[in-house]
């Protein structure tokens, strides 16, 4: 678990307070990673940096990538030579899985790919805060750091990953566009159908869980003003990354590795494209997202498979097929006697 947070308006003014204790020397900097979304804005004024502390403006356009994580932990060991003080991410679920995994790989040897899974790390990381912009994935509170690496998309998962702190601060969220907003909510929504619906449900995932999901029906389709829907949903993500620290999502997020792997949909959007297909396993989940989806006026790309090669198509639901552990969480150990790759291939088509 994540074990300090701040959560309120304002509260991100308190970073240059967090940071202050755990300065070793003038010249072991402060890398904030900050999406760059933010470049000329006055949130970049607000960054506490000092001394040889750097701001790295990262694009969020692609998801992490294992190369990227590489190439930003040379330039930090060559830029300085010592390990930095600590790592603050500043962004979506993409620039906090970034900060995760450039804080686990500056204390760690080889190339991130070589941590894709789980537990696969060995030494803690370098001391890393999390301030996250965008609501939904629970990145800030979750113990992996999903990259797309050269054979697959798949997390760093281990509790190196966690941040040591984590600043909520409902504000960032201001300015996120629309359709943002409510794909990467419906991530957060998912992931609470996902882990409630699962087979590895117990009474420490189902309290978050049944929390988030309330939250989640409150801001999308409830009337509450603008503050307390930024708000709730901000707590939405945290209860949803915790449900799903114990227990694990499912169909529609296996899928939608398939998509985001060959096509590089970004993850909520994949994971809406999928899950409204899925009434076969989420019936309810499912009707409750359809009615999210009206009341918002979203409407979602059609036909966004119709042009695959077979080569992709495979591609696709081999990765889908490799994600065990969400398969058997949502339909339990003999899943592989229901899921085929005809199946899978079936639900893109239609996707
Ligand atoms: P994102 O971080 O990719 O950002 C999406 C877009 O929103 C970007 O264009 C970004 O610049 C913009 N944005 C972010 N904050 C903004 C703000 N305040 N104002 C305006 N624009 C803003 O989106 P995401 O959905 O948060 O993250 C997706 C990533 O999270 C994927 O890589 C996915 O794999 C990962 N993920 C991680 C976990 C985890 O537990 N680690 C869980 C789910 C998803
Ligand atoms: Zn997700």
């Amino acid at each position: 678990m994540v074990p300090r947070v701040i959560y309120g308006t304002g509260s991100f003014s308190q970073l240059a307070d967090i940071l202050m204790p755990r300065r070793r020397h003038a010249d072991a900097p402060v890398i904030y990673l900050v999406d760059d979304v933010f470049e000329g804005k006055p949130l970049m004024g607000r960054i506490p940096a000092i001394f040889e502390d750097q701001i790295i403006l990262v694009s969020a356009a692609e998801e992490p990538k294992t190369t990227q994580v590489d190439a930003l932990v040379s330039r930090i060991r060559q830029t300085f030579g010592t390990n930095p003080t600590g790592i603050v991410g500043i962004g979506g679920g993409s620039v906090l899985d970034l900060a995760k995994a450039l804080a686990v790989m500056l204390n760690n040897e080889g190339g991130s790919a070589d941590y894709q899974g789980w537990d696969l790390v060995r030494h803690p990381a370098v001391y890393h805060v999390g301030v996250p912009t965008l609501s939904g994935t629970g990145s800030e509170v979750s113990r992996t750091a999903v990259l797309t690496g050269p054979e697959r998309k798949l997390g760093i998962n281990s509790d190196y990953s966690v941040f040591d702190q984590v600043v909520l601060d409902p504000d960032l969220t201001k300015g996120v566009p629309r359709e943002q907003w409510f794909y990467t909510g419906m991530d957060c929504f998912i992931h609470c159908v996902e882990s409630l619906n699962g087979t590895f449900l117990n009474a420490f995932s189902k309290s978050y869980g049944e929390m988030a999901l309330t939250l989640c029906e409150e801001v999308f389709l409830g009337e509450l003003p603008l503050q307390e829907q930024r708000e709730k949903l901000m707590m939405a993500s945290w209860h949803g990354g915790m449900s799903i620290a114990y227990s694990q999502v499912g169909v529609a997020h296996a899928l939608s590795y398939g998509l985001s792997y060959v096509l590089g949909t970004p993850h909520g959007l994949g994971n809406c494209l999928v899950f409204r297909h899925l009434s076969e396993f989420y019936p309810e989940g499912v009707e409750t997202f359809l009615s999210m989806q009206e009341k918002h006026g979203i409407s979602l790309p059609e036909g966004v498979c119709a042009g695959l090669s077979d080569e992709q198509l495979e591609t696709m639901v081999s990765v889908a097929m490799g994600m065990e552990p969400l398969w058997e969480n949502a339909l339990g150990p003999e899943w592989k006697s229901t899921i085929t790759p005809e199946r899978l291939a079936g639900y893109y088509q239609r996707i």
